[in-house]
């Protein structure tokens, strides 16, 4: 039995991922971080290192963003800005992209 084509798994998400990335775009569009490197191995490596650092957040999406807004009210939005700015300051002390 393969549940890979029986059941659609676009459906389950990381809800920490999509918070994730928007606090990204926040606090890389802040000044200090105007000089931070924008290639797509930094972005990336920015993302993975603070959502390694996070608990996972998983749900079947189909309640669209509620979740997402009421996540912007717990203390999980706090954790979420810290490893954003951790992995922030992570990758540019210590570039992923090729010299
Ligand atoms: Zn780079």
């Amino acid at each position: 039995m393969g549940l890979r084509t029986e059941y659609n798994f676009e459906n389950l998400v990381n809800e920490s991922e999509n918070l994730v990335i928007t606090e990204m775009e926040r606090q890389l569009a802040l000044k200090k971080n105007q000089d931070n490197c924008r290639c797509e191995d930094c972005i990336l490596d920015i993302a993975a290192f603070a959502l390694n650092s996070l608990l996972p957040l998983y749900r079947v999406s189909l309640m669209g963003s509620v979740y997402a807004e009421n996540a912007k009210r717990t203390p999980y939005a706090e954790d979420v800005r810290k490893a954003v700015a951790a992995a922030i300051l992570k990758v540019k002390a210590n570039p992923s992209h090729a010299p």
